[in-house]
């Protein structure tokens, strides 16, 4: 199935600055292929410095109008893009699959996901409060207003190529900021359905801008290094994450970065054992393991061991393997050979250092791209896979005595994005959720995410929490107003 089976009102090969739809300066494009075929969908601009040195331009010029509206104005807007988005979402479900290759099932549920951040924040821009401070004479009144931070950027990645995209621009526009936006070279056309969509319910010309382009150095750089760019919002690798990092200190940009993570998935023996297998089958496998909260470990306790293993083995051989778009898929491939290769040789890597495949452990017939879900026991912290991000479809099992290992083992990492545990004990409940150094905690649920909740990591998972209140805090700054001679 191509590309042309998706109403072309979405289908845009052109990137968006201030209102127009432009091919880059250079007229250099990107092939976008689809992962489950290797069919060449489409090409969307190459663009540059100079483009996005204009949508710099585009986001400033649009900033006064755009946050001088009152937030229920801009609510209005940002519904009426939920709306269309709503409206549409068979085809951004069908298109997303086309080129991210994750099944039917599951782009249908990041299209609402993803829309649900920008219903909500349409809501939420109507609560940015300030606040009244007991003044330190009889003479003065101290108070502080919420303002939009101002012009910001977002790079974001392909794992997720509609909901890291909403979950940046609805706080950002409720908030009264404008947007660039740098969409994964790899899953442009969602991005760009995205824009015509927004550029449907008439949100103003400027407002969002939207650059596709290989070149995410230079692209980074440009938005990094201007000074007009106020706020960072950046999802990806902990690298890149790093490096826009130190790009962003001399301007002393705002950041939120959603870094990579190395989830511990934790099963006690006093766990409901059907439960945990469908945490653990949620956690891991979802997206082909291609989400940066997904159980990077799972650790299961001595008693529980056997059963759970065996329930689990059964489930994983289950998974039916193949193209997204065919009905009864739940797994569709990894996202491209660089990919796929460095799971392969991670699962070597793992068995030369002592661990035992329990199932899987190749790749799929299905295709280039497709490998077939993994399990491997024996799996101690010290191995690559405990340390390492895997980003495939392979579920590394480490085995325990006793809460204090557990999470010894679980916060032996550098990244504390999400963690998981399983257990019927409240005390257990209690303590081991406050140990745990994660920035979220699943208990007793594999799936955690939604808008109203803050979503974020602490250590070198990142800054900043997306979704809920915080989420809009994170656009505006505070200023202090203090009135004398009352
Ligand atoms: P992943 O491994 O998930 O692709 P990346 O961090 O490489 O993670 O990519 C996430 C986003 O960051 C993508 O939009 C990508 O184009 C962009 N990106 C990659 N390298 C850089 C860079 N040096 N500067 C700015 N953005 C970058």
């Amino acid at each position: 199935m191509s590309i042309n089976t998706v109403n072309s009102n979405l289908v845009k090969d052109a990137g968006h600055i201030n209102g127009q739809w432009r091919q880059a300066d250079s007229g250099a494009t990107i092939s976008v292929y689809n992962p489950a075929t290797g069919e060449l969908l489409g090409r969307v601009p190459d663009m540059g410095v100079d483009e996005t040195r204009a949508a710099i331009d585009a986001a400033s010029q649009a900033l006064a109008g755009w946050s001088a509206l009152n937030p229920k104005e801009r609510a209005r807007l940002l519904r009426r893009w939920f709306d269309l988005i709503i409206e549409h979402k068979e085809e951004l479900a069908r298109l997303m699959t086309l080129e991210q290759g994750k099944p039917l099932f599951e782009t249908r549920g990041e299209v609402l996901y993803g829309a649900s951040y920008i219903e909500w924040y349409a809501e939420e821009g109507k609560r940015a409060y300030g606040k009244l401070f007991a003044a330190p004479t009889a003479d003065r009144r101290t108070l502080s207003i919420q303002q939009p931070i101002g012009v910001v950027a977002a790079i974001t990645p392909w794992n997720f190529p509609n909901a890291m995209i909403t979950r940046k621009i609805a706080p950002a526009l409720a908030a009264g900021c404008t947007i660039v936006v740098k969409p994964s070279e790899e899953t442009p056309f969602s991005a760009l359905a995205l824009m015509a969509l927004a550029e449907q319910a008439g949100i103003p010309a400027g407002v969002i801008n939207m650059i596709t382009s290989s070149r995410a150095a230079d692209v980074g750089q440009a938005l990094t290094g201007d000074s007009r760019v106020r706020k960072l919002s950046f999802t990806g690798s902990t690298r890149v994450g790093k490096l826009l990092y130190g790009q962003s200190a001399d301007t002393v940009k705002k950041l939120s970065l959603e870094l990579g993570g190395n989830a511990p998935f934790i099963v006690f023996d006093d766990a409901n054992l059907e439960a945990a297998v469908a945490g653990a089958l949620a956690s891991k496998f979802r997206n082909a393991g291609q989400t940066c909260v997904c159980a990077n470990r799972i650790l299961v306790q001595d008693g529980i061991y056997d059963a759970f293993m065996a329930r689990f083995k059964e489930e994983v051989e289950k998974f039916v393997v193949g193209n997204g778009l065919e009905e009864g898929t739940t797994m569709g491939p990894v996202i491209n050979r660089a990919a796929i290769d460095k799971i392969a040789a991670m699962v070597d890597r793992a068995q030369s250092q002592g661990a035992r495949l329990l199932t899987g452990g190749q790749r799929h017939p299905a295709g280039e791209l497709f490998f077939t879900p993994t399990i491997l026991t024996g799996v101690t912290q010290d191995m690559e896979i405990a340390q390492q991000e895997i980003f495939g479809p392979v579920a590394p099992v480490i085995r325990f005595r006793d809460d204090a290992e557990a999470i010894a083992i679980a916060n032996d990492t550098p990244y504390g994005l999400a963690a998981y545990f399983y257990t019927e004990s409240h005390a257990r409940i209690w303590k081991v959720a406050e140990a745990l150094e994660y920035g979220m905690i699943g208990i007793n649920e594999g799936i955690i995410s939604n808008e109203a909740a803050p979503f974020g990591g602490v250590k070198e998972s990142g800054l900043g929490r997306e979704g809920s209140a915080q989420g809009l805090e994170d656009y505006m700054e505070t200023k202090y107003l203090c009135m004398g001679g009352i």
